[in-house]
């Protein structure tokens, strides 16, 4: 039966409402293109050597802007697998399990075969009560779109979409495309905008165009530069916004650079392998967003015990859903190129975590 009553009716009009910056982004992108293309461009420019030149450049800019944030907005977050579930008799007998020690007791039992090396700040399996579900690393639930978000990085209301492993490329492509969309804008208009203040410029509207044309532009640049410098950082260091602001817990504790691999790897977690694809907004990023490379080589005792050598690695990715080893076949490559690898190494020392003691795993050192 479909939901109804008030609180459905609230819960459907607070949708539309975050559709308003959305649709106020909309709007203003309508008005620059009116404002570029028609007052700028054709009424105000002279020359049609230039005037051509400028439709053709704005015109793919703005195709590859519009795209990215198309591809941003309707991207579905993607959600755990059915595998971090609770099967119902889970769900049952967690409910009668007290909270604290026996209910993580469950948990522990539960999360023993998943990729799970993530833990809440006092060591807890990470659970999401909502969901009923063994959170994956790196997964959040988000309270917007009452889910849990698979990487998520943060909910966008610019979007109205949330921002995680199924559009993260997309929406760098967007703070890059606009970017440069309004870099393109102030960098055309600036020679007519001088005009306007030597009153230079014919007196119609097309003035108060310009004028405005280049205020918005130039405001929407510092904004959105300040931004895509920060996830330019944040794809370098490997980490989303919310890893960012509170560092992941590992057994061994807390790692702010847990999930690092070094520049060129973690660039290529994002963005794939094939760099024609780089800077297109279709889906390239490797892995499967539920489980994670990571650069700790420590085992966890409570995993399953952890295939060492490539060909037991590829046989178990094949028999199971999930190896015991946090990786999967799609994402080991992204740790060892030379195809040896073995994590049965006890030490928690940075040095050592960092591939001191595998030669398998090549990983850069970070700052
Ligand atoms: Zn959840
Ligand atoms: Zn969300």
């Amino acid at each position: 039966m479909a939901p109804s009553g008030p609180s459905s009716v609230r819960r459907r009009c607070r949708r539309c409402l975050y559709w308003i910056p959305v649709l106020f982004i909309s709007i203003i992108v309508c008005w620059s293109y009116y404002a570029c293309v028609i007052q700028l461009c054709i009424v105000t420019m002279e020359n049609i050597g230039e005037k051509i030149l400028c439709l053709i450049a704005y015109h793919f800019f703005l195709l590859l802007f519009v795209w990215s944030y198309w591809k941003t907005i309707f991207t579905l977050p993607m959600n755990p697998a059915k595998e971090f579930h609770l099967s119902y008799s889970d769900k049952e007998l967690l409910e009668r399990e007290p909270r604290g020690e026996s209910q993580q007791d469950v948990l522990r039992r539960m999360a023993k075969d998943l990729p799970v090396y993530t833990r809440t700040m006092s060591g807890a399996i990470r659970y999401c009560d909502r969901c009923q579900l063994v959170k994956p690393d790196r997964c959040h639930h988000c309270s917007v779109c009452d889910k849990c978000i698979l990487k998520m990085d943060h909910h966008c209301p610019w979007v109205n979409n949330c921002v995680g492993f199924s559009n993260y490329k997309f929406f760098l492509l967007f703070l890059a495309y606009s970017l440069l969309y309004c870099l393109f804008i102030v960098a055309t208009d600036l020679q007519y905008f001088i005009k306007f203040w030597t009153n230079g410029l014919p007196d119609t509207q097309a003035k108060f165009h310009i004028m405005f044309l280049f205020f918005a532009a130039a405001m929407f640049s510092v904004s959105l530069s300040s931004l895509f410098g920060y996830h330019c950082w944040l794809v370098c260091k490997n980490r989303s916004t919310l890893e960012a602001f509170r560092a992941p817990v590992f057994r061994h504790g807390t790692d702010k650079n847990g999930f690092s691999l070094g520049f060129s790897k973690n660039l290529r977690q994002v963005f794939g392998d094939e760099q024609k694809y780089w800077l297109l907004p279709v889906f390239t990023s490797l892995g499967d967003g539920c489980s994670f490379p990571t650069c700790l080589v420590n085992q966890d005792p409570e995993q399953a015990s952890t295939p060492t050598g490539a060909n037991t690695a590829t046989k178990s990715i094949e028999n199971n859903p999930f190896p015991a080893k946090p990786l999967r076949e799609s994402q080991s490559h992204l740790l060892t190129d030379s195809q040896s690898w073995n994590e049965n190494n006890g030490n928690s020392e940075k040095g050592k975590l960092a591939g001191m003691s595998n030669p398998g795993l090549t990983i850069e050192n970070e700052t």
